[in-house]
Formats: structure tokens, C-alpha cells, sequence
């Protein structure tokens, strides 16, 4: 059965999407100097949230679903003139958060820029949220329109356990409106259209766009997110999917506290004893992450920290009922919802590849937890700078040397050990049932902040990782020793091959 995929706007079919990484993984990714970007399958929004929801539970809350609320930003953008012929020196395909991100950095240093996506002032849909020490090191607090002096993990219907950390929602028209004020005033021109097709020349590539429109630029930067539009894989993609349903709405009441986000609530007392729902919330536990603005006001949403194949949307939506139901908490409206669906981990695409990435494109999801967008926005500045140094300079460098350059910044051998190792992470997720998780997470929130903010965060390199999974052994119970001993073995002979198999 085909597995739905909808990140808002966007309704595909995770079919088509595994189609284009085989069509990907079987290219000869390095010598092909032309490729094109497959147009996924899609099917009108409405028709299937009439059918797929209502067949989903038949509960009036997913009834009052509202139709997609597009909003755009409100100012003029200048356009790309394609009559002027002018090879640009970076063309920015994506204007989610990491294409703008650079597009923006690499304009401020003078360079000519264009940035190409089908709707450039739409305010992105998704839901952000991020811890605020990631927002405050960026200079963006302004950015965030909700924040929470501390988190709360629900262990389980005993057990919970209090983070002092502050988590905060991000405000996506703010963050939108503050780097497309950027982009303007360094002069980035903007082409509402999508990338087909991209040609590389030995000093330039010629981007072929779906309006008939080609863009020539000494760099191509694919930011294309999940849908991985022009970079190129040589191996099989084969990830772990977050699945996730959440809903901002208006609640009569709830019980969580205001000043604590909810990261996760692992207690399944919703789920009858003998149903064939909590038997399958044993075997692939969902958990409730929840945003409370008020006491009337919060965004829930259900979630698959991951799994392979990803859970089916319709699955998350019942246990979602069924968990609102028991905690009493009755909807009256729902502003949006948000159907995620998030590969993780799998392989790096080829490095290096002529064209440049950043953001989903780029393997930069982090493989145990699915979160992204603080560690694009940081990485972002690495990449225009090597950007910018590369244009800006008389290396004499070709197209291909130049790219060469900008990826072994992005993705520089110590990174890719973390990766590694954040992939074992998740290759023990994927195997642990709900109790498993459960202790999983009582002895990983039990570390020094240090180590569980630096893992979650991405700040840890592989010597710090290893110290935080002995820390994360020595802190588990017998029994997760055991699990973890068991289920880890194998991702951990892979990693330690896959670790060797790097090379500078
Ligand atoms: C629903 C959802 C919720 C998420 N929540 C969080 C969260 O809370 N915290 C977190 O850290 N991460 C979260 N993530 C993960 C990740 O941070 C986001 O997916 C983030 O938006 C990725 O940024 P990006 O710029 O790489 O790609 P995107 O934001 O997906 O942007 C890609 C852009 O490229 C455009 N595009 C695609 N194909 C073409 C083409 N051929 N030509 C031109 N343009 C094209 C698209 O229209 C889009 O505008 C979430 C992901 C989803 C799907």
C-alpha cells in the first residue's frame, strides 16, 4: 500500500519519492553531467482528507480539520529578468529555511545571487521548534514567538521527569520575512518556478526550469529539502521515517502545564489492555510532543520517533484520538494541521558532487531525533563562506573543484563520524519496543546536561560521543544494558566499519 506523504502543501507518495532515490542511487552520479529532478505524483489535497481522514477513525476532531491556510509574505520581491542572459555566480534552488539562509549570506558579500522556488512568499508551513540556547548562539531570539521556561518528559504513568531547558516555537513569518529582508536589500532576485533540470559546463551549470526559463550559474546550491531535487546518491536510500500528526487548536481545556513544552509522553494508559492498538503501540511506541500556549490554545501532535517502513498517518491519527479522549482534552477548532513525514539517517549523498547542498538535500537531519533547522541555519554561514572564499578568489579552480571545496566544509571527516554515530543511535531506536524506548529515555534524560543537550543538539564529536554513550551505559538499568548489548551489537559493527571506511 502506498504511504502518504503531505508536508502541508505538498501531497505526494512516498512511492514516487523512493523512485527518484533508486533513480538516484543507480546513477552514475559522478560522470552524468546531466540531471534531471523528478516531478513527484500528486493528488488533490481535499479529496483524500475527505476519504483518508474520515476512513481514518471516523471521530468528528479530524473532521474539523480546516483547508490549508496559504499565507504569504507581504512585500515585493525583485525578480530574475531571464532576457539578461547573466551567468550568476550561486543559484539557490529551495527557499526553505537553508536556501534562503545562504542565499542570503553569500549575497552580503557582494555576490550575484537568484533564488528559485515555486512560491517564494509563502511563509513556510512546518511547525518549528528548537531549543532557545541554539536561537540565542544565532542572534535569532527575536525569531521565536512561544517559548517555555522547561521541558517535560513523560516516562511513563509513574515516572517524569523535568528538563530545565528552555524550548521555544519558532516564529516562521518573523524568520521568513527577516532573511527575504536581507536577501532584497543585497539584491537576490527571486524566480518563482521549479527546477527540472540542471546541465553542467566545465565553468558553469544551466538550471532548466518548469516555465520554460534557464538560469546559469557558477554554483548551483540544491536546498530542496526531503524531495532532494539535484543532488545525486550512489547507494541505496533506505531511512528510518518520522511520521508525525499534529494540530494547533482551541480546546476547551487541557491538562498540561503552561510552562512546560511537553518533548514527550511515553504513557499508553489511553490504549485498552488487549487491543490490537496497544499491542501496536508496544511493539512501535508514538509518543505526544505538545506546545500549550494557553489553557486553551496548544499544537499536539503524535509521533514515530522513527521507524522503517514509517508508520501510516491514519495509525498515528487513531492513537492521537484515543490519547486526547483519555486526557479529557476536547477540541473545539483546529487552526492548521501538520502531516510529517521525515526521512533520517540513511547514506550521505556522493562526496563531492558538482552541485552543492544544504538543509534535507544534504543528509543534514539529525538521524536520532529528526530535528533540523538549528543545525541548517548554523551551518549555513560554513557554507556561503566557503562559497564566497572559492568565487571570490583566483584559485583557477573548475566548477567541479570548486563544489569539491564547499562539501568537504560541510561535511568535513569529523562530521561525518558524528553522523555515524547518531545513525547507531537511531539503528538501536528502530529496534526498541515501547518499554525498551521507555528506559532508553529514563537513563538519556538522566545524563549531565551536558552530554544530553550536546547530543540532541549535534555539539558532541565522535571523542565526547563516546564518553556520553559509556555515561549512557553506566546510567541505563540492567535490563536496558541487556537491550542495549543485544540490539546493539550489529549497528554498532556497522558503525565501527563505516567509521573506518571514511577517509579524510
Ligand atoms: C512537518 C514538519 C515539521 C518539522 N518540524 C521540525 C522542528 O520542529 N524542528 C526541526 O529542527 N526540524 C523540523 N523539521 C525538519 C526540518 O527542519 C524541515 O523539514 C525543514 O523545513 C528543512 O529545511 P530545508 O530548507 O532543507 O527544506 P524545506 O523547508 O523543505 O524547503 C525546500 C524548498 O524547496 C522547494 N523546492 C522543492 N523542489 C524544488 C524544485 N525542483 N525547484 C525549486 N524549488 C523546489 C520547496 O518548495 C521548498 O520551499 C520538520 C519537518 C517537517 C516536514
Amino acid at each position: 500500500m502506498d504511504t502518504l506523504l503531505r508536508t502541508h502543501n505538498r501531497l505526494e507518495l512516498l512511492r514516487p519519492l523512493h523512485g527518484l532515490a533508486e533513480r538516484h542511487g543507480l546513477a552514475p552520479s559522478q560522470k552524468l553531467q546531466q540531471q534531471d529532478c523528478g516531478v513527484p505524483h500528486r493528488k488533490p489535497r481535499q479529496k483524500w482528507l475527505t476519504k483518508g481522514l474520515a476512513r481514518a477513525s471516523g471521530n468528528a476532531l479530524l473532521e474539523l480539520v480546516p483547508e490549508t491556510k496559504k499565507e504569504n509574505l507581504e512585500f515585493d520581491i525583485p525578480l530574475y529578468d531571464p532576457l539578461k542572459g547573466l551567468t550568476l555566480d550561486l543559484a539557490v534552488v529551495g527557499g526553505g529555511p537553508a536556501g534562503l539562509a545562504v542565499a542570503q549570506q553569500v549575497s552580503e558579500a557582494g555576490l550575484s545571487v537568484c533564488s528559485i522556488d515555486p512560491s517564494p512568499k509563502l511563509i513556510w508551513p512546518n511547525n518549528y521548534g528548537v531549543w532557545v540556547d541554539e536561537f540565542e548562539a544565532m542572534d535569532l531570539l527575536d525569531c521565536l514567538d512561544a517559548t517555555w521556561p522547561g521541558a517535560v518528559v513523560y516516562v511513563d504513568e509513574l515516572k517524569k521527569k523535568l528538563l530545565g531547558r528552555p524550548y521555544a516555537r519558532v516564529d516562521r513569518k518573523q524568520l521568513k520575512s527577516k532573511m527575504m529582508q536581507k536577501c532584497v536589500s543585497n539584491g537576490v532576485r527571486f524566480h518563482p518556478a521549479k527546477v527540472v533540470k540542471v546541465i553542467h559546463e566545465e565553468s558553469k551549470s544551466l538550471l532548466i526550469c518548469n516555465d520554460g526559463v534557464t538560469i546559469q550559474a557558477t554554483v548551483v546550491l540544491d536546498a530542496t529539502g526531503f524531495s532532494r531535487c539535484l543532488v545525486q546518491y550512489d547507494k541505496p536510500y533506505n531511512p528510518g521515517y518520522q511520521v508525525a500528526y499534529g494540530i494547533l487548536a482551541e480546546v476547551e481545556e487541557h491538562p498540561f502545564d503552561l510552562d512546560k513544552m511537553v518533548f514527550m509522553d511515553w504513557r499508553d494508559s489511553h490504549l485498552k489492555d488487549g487491543t490490537e492498538l496497544k499491542e501496536r503501540n508496544s511493539r512501535i511506541p508514538t509518543f505526544l510532543y505538545a506546545m500549550p500556549f494557553s489553557s486553551t490554545r496548544i499544537f499536539l501532535e503524535e509521533t514515530s520517533l522513527v521507524a522503517r517502513p514509517g508508520l501510516q498517518m491514519e495509525d498515528i491519527q487513531e492513537r492521537m484520538v484515543a490519547r486526547l479522549r483519555h486526557l479529557g482534552i476536547k477540541v473545539k477548532s483546529i487552526e492548521e494541521d501538520e502531516r510529517c513525514v521525515i526521512p533520517m539517517g540513511g547514506p550521505l549523498p556522493v562526496l563531492p558532487q558538482r552541485v552543492v547542498g544544504i538543509g534535507g538535500t544534504a543528509g543534514m537531519v539529525h538521524p536520532s531525533t529528526g530535528y533540523m533547522v538549528a543545525r541548517t541555519l548554523a551551518m549555513a554561514p560554513i557554507v556561503a563562506s566557503s562559497i564566497v572564499q572559492f568565487l571570490g578568489s583566483d584559485h583557477g579552480l573548475s566548477g567541479n573543484e570548486m563544489s569539491a571545496e564547499v562539501w568537504k566544509n560541510l561535511w568535513p571527516i569529523e562530521r561525518r563520524r558524528q553522523r555515524e554515530f547518531f545513525c547507531f543511535g537511531m539503528d538501536i531506536l528502530l529496534k526498541l519496543d515501547l518499554q525498551g524506548t521507555r528506559r532508553f529515555f529514563d537513563a538519556f534524560f538522566d545524563l549531565e546536561p551536558h552530554y544530553w543537550h550536546g547530543f540532541l543538539s549535534s555539539r558532541l564529536l565522535l571523542p565526547q560521543l563516546v564518553f556520553f554513550g559509556l555515561s549512557l551505559f553506566s546510567h541505563a538499568s540492567n535490563t536496558s544494558r541487556l537491550e542495549i548489548m543485544a540490539k546493539g551489537t550489529l549497528p554498532l559493527v556497522k558503525m565501527i566499519n563505516n567509521l573506518l571506511r571514511e577517509k579524510n
